[in-house]
């Protein structure tokens, strides 16, 4: 933590909403023995990445993925007391679509493990790979800036990226890094992910493929660290007003009052908490204006001996889009996790349909795999906000004094991920401590 001078006693800040934001807000706060309160309106913590109890089975509302660069993320979970070398799977950069791409990044120092990925990759045509090593010093030589953002699509054409590259390598990371389309999602952004995660330390390009449920990586150790610190985090506290009175900030008309808000509600929930403060009407217009894009996952659970080659594989030309094997991850034997990313007709149709689609594309990467045990599809419409170009994001300050916010929708080089809400929550924090 970084050294600020530590605040008077009269200190005393809310905040509302424990997802990753909201808790890396009250952890950095409560590590400084500031006094915080946090209010999550569910009898969860974790909001959109979070655990989710079903048929007696621990699941997470949605399989996430994290990756080396998300270096907030690891120093958090680690002051908090989650061991993220326990609860991750730390693997190379390693894509796999079985029988047509294949690219592995050996443990060599950057950028030659990614030149050496591309080089050995088995798919892509020569020429394909060398267009792609071309795309990357050029990027390298402008420090992954454009002078104008575009779409990602648009970019790959600019720089010749086609072919089995585009199609199993800049595009599925696109889908997966910014939950958007490349045809619509904001190219500057998607550079911003590849210098980190692609040409940052080797270590950043690393998979950590979560080994626990979502509520032990973080939400839970850092609600039990806020507590063990003198804070109070207070679960199906829904929070439906907030003010400002002579004396502080009021929540729902209560007699207590606090020095500091920080709102770390999604970007869809905050307008309701706004409304009492005419100055955030530009804030509000913007948040307005955010479109959103869904993250379907699908459960399938097979008998304990069906089992995928590897933690993770990439599937392409029907609905699923990557299938995590949660026995090879924490041990629940047969459970398959298919995730759909972003919008498209999967939204149309019912939850068996989807989980029929996916059992129909494992059986023929599979044969001979039995029927599921049984299904489930969580679907989460507004995953993540869609990562257009030119995107406005507020930032963590805003035109009230002493009201902050964070969340993953902040302004931020990243997309909505759990690094950018964690950084934003951790910004917001320490904006607090200096004021
Ligand atoms: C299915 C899915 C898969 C994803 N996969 C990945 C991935 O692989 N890698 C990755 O990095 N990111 C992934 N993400 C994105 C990541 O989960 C989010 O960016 C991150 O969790 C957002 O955290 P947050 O704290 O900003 O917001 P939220 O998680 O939305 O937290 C807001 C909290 O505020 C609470 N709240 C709302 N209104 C009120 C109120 N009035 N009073 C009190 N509480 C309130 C909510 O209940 C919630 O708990 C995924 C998201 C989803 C949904």
């Amino acid at each position: 933590m970084d050294c600020v001078e530590d605040l008077d006693d009269g200190v005393n800040v809310a905040i509302i909403g424990a997802g990753w934001a909201g808790l890396a807000a009250a952890a950095t706060l409560a590590q400084a023995k500031v006094t915080v309160t946090v209010f999550e309106a569910a009898r969860h913590f974790g909001g959109r990445a979070r655990s989710v109890e079903i048929e007696g089975i621990e699941l997470d509302n949605g399989q996430h993925l994290l990756i080396g660069a998300y270096r907030e993320t690891l120093r958090l979970m680690r002051a908090v007391g989650a061991d993220p070398d326990q609860l991750l799977l730390r693997q190379p950069l390693a894509i796999e679509y079985p029988g047509k791409f294949s690219l592995r990044a050996p443990r060599l120092p950057a950028p030659l493990h990614l030149v050496a990925a591309l080089l050995t990759a088995s798919g892509p045509a020569w020429g394909e790979r060398f267009a792609a090593l071309r795309f990357v010093a050029a990027m390298r030589r402008n420090a992954y800036r454009i002078a104008a953002d575009m779409p990602v699509g648009e970019l790959l054409a600019l720089h010749r990226q086609s072919g089995a590259l585009a199609r199993y390598l800049w595009e599925p990371l696109c889908v997966s890094a910014l939950n958007t389309p490349a045809a619509s999602a904001s190219a500057q952004v998607f550079l911003n992910v590849l210098r980190d995660g692609l040409d940052g330390a080797r270590e950043a390009s690393d998979f950590l493929v979560p080994r626990a449920d979502l509520g032990k990586l973080f939400p839970e150790p850092a609600a039990a660290f806020v507590r063990a610190n003198g804070g109070s985090v207070r679960r199906g506290t829904p929070v439906r007003t907030l003010d400002r009175s002579v004396d502080g900030f009021v929540l729902d008309a209560s007699s207590e009052r606090y020095t500091h808000v920080i709102l770390a509600v999604g970007p869809h929930q905050i307008d309701p908490l706004l409304d009492r403060f005419p100055m955030l009407a530009t804030t509000r217009q913007s948040l307005a204006a955010f479109a959103y894009e869904p993250i379907y996952t699908c459960y399938l659970q097979y008998p304990p001996e069906v089992a995928m080659p590897q933690a993770m594989t990439g599937f392409d030309g029907g609905a699923i889009q990557w299938v995590f094997d949660r026995g090879r991850l924490n041990g629940t034997a047969g459970l398959l996790a298919g995730v759909i990313s972003a919008g498209g007709v999967h939204q149309n149709v019912s939850q068996d349909v989807v989980a029929s689609a996916m059992h129909r594309e494992l059986s023929a990467f599979l044969p001979g795999l039995p029927q599921p045990l049984w299904s489930r599809v969580i679907a989460e419409k507004r995953a993540t906000y869609s990562c257009r170009p030119g995107l406005a994001r507020p930032g963590n300050q805003t035109a009230v004094d002493n009201l902050y916010l964070a969340g993953d929708y902040t302004a931020c080089d990243y997309p909505a991920t759990l690094e950018t809400a964690v950084r934003s929550g951790v910004l917001a924090a320490r904006l607090v401590r200096q004021r």
